[in-house]
């Protein structure tokens, strides 16, 4: 069997697209004006991504306000906020170019979802020929929607967990019922744990494995057949071609990673300063069982946030160098980040959206492309 290769999610939603969210929010379009925007995006994204030549494909997540934010409203500004939720939450991670990402605040309970993955997934199934994974958030991200310190009266921090973990499994759930063929989990938030940036409070707190232990809560109430089919996806952050955490040590977070008992993992590694040590350390903290599950490891071998289109030779140059250290039964290959996780991005390293989403596909083609070439230089084509 040749070695898998699966995209993390998201693709920069084209400028007509963004301009549309505006006027949305301007009150100038109807929700009915911006869906026809948001299914032309949709379309496209799909068949673009199909005519790379890859065996899963998704719909770039072109109706999400972001990973993070698309169960809690429908646009980034705020539109259409969930119940029981104000807009001044804490920042969930304050990047190296001096922009920040914030979530809403829980003011009350009981915690529901508005939207799940599987509402825009039902949408894109009937536009796709190939399979389709579709990427969900973790509760670890979405329990910084609960203050930081004290507790909200009459609805403790227990309550709110007990729902968040319920609603997570939900998530997932309705997913693979509509017909995802995987679901990945995205975990940028483990990475950023280890930051300690006294500018963002939640950082310093040492929650990394509160973070595990919660994500467990939920991965434990799926069978290992089904788990074989649900990632975690871990990276440094990927928004306005900045990230977070880019500067933490992978040996802080993966051996804490590892512990959670999912199928596979979508590893941002392409942009590692190292990458060699990082492919060790994973075949060191992977689990060839994983309460009934092997960890499969998707090493990054497209850089989302460099316009620099790999060669299919660099992506099988550094499969065949990370399969010394992965099992090759355990390897597969991802790109490092979605392309665009949040809905508003202009790319700036790149020109402008339309601009990336064209070298977008480049790009997934030659991660298709590279990976094949490796499949055959290391024997399981
Ligand atoms: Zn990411």
């Amino acid at each position: 069997m040749s070695i898998p290769t699966e995209p993390v999610g998201s693709l920069p939603r084209p400028m007509k697209l963004q301009e549309a969210i505006a006027d949305y929010d301007a009150g100038k379009i109807t929700k009915e004006d911006l869906k026809v925007e948001q299914d032309a995006a949709c379309k496209d994204s799909i068949e673009r991504m199909e005519a790379t030549g890859a065996p899963i494909v998704s719909d770039g997540e072109q109706r999400a306000s972001s990973f993070a934010t698309y169960p809690l409203a429908d646009t980034l500004a705020g539109t259409g906020l969930a119940d029981n939720l104000a807009g001044d939450g804490q920042y969930f991670a304050i990047f190296t170019d001096g922009h920040h990402r914030q979530l809403p605040r829980l003011t009350g309970g009981p915690f529901r979802y508005k939207t799940y993955a599987a509402d825009y997934l039902k949408e894109a199934v009937p536009m796709a020929n190939k399979p389709l994974k579709q990427a969900v958030i973790a509760p670890s991200m979405l329990s910084l929607l609960y203050p930081l310190d004290g507790e909200i009266e009459g609805y403790t921090r227990e309550e709110f967990l007990n729902d968040l973990v319920d609603e997570c499994e939900k998530d997932i759930r309705l997913c693979f019922e509509v017909g995802a063929e995987r679901v990945s989990i995205d975990f940028t938030e483990g990475r950023l744990a280890c930051r300690n940036d006294p500018n963002n409070p939640w950082t310093g707190r040492k929650m990394l494995d509160s973070f595990v232990e919660l994500n467990n809560r939920v991965l434990d109430r799926f069978s290992p057949e089904e788990r074989k089919d649900i990632g975690i996806h871990t990276c440094p952050g990927g928004d306005c071609d900045s990230t977070h955490s880019a500067d933490v040590d992978y040996a802080e977070m993966l051996p804490s990673m590892f512990k959670m008992n999912a199928g596979y993992f979508l590893i941002q590694l392409a942009s590692e300063a190292d990458k060699e040590r990082v492919y060790k350390l994973c075949g060191e903290h992977s689990r060839e069982d994983a309460n009934g599950v092997p960890q499969v490891c998707f090493i990054g071998v497209i850089n989302p946030l460099n316009p620099t289109v790999e060669t299919p030779e660099q992506v099988r140059d550094d499969l065949v160098t990370a399969a010394k250290y992965i099992p090759v039964e355990r390897l597969g290959s991802t790109d490092d980040c979605g392309f665009s996780p949040f809905s508003i991005d202009v790319k700036p390293k790149h020109g402008s959206p339309d601009v990336a989403r064209d070298i977008a596909f480049q790009k997934i083609e030659s991660r298709v492309k590279g990976t094949q070439m490796a499949s055959e230089e290391l024997g399981v084509a």
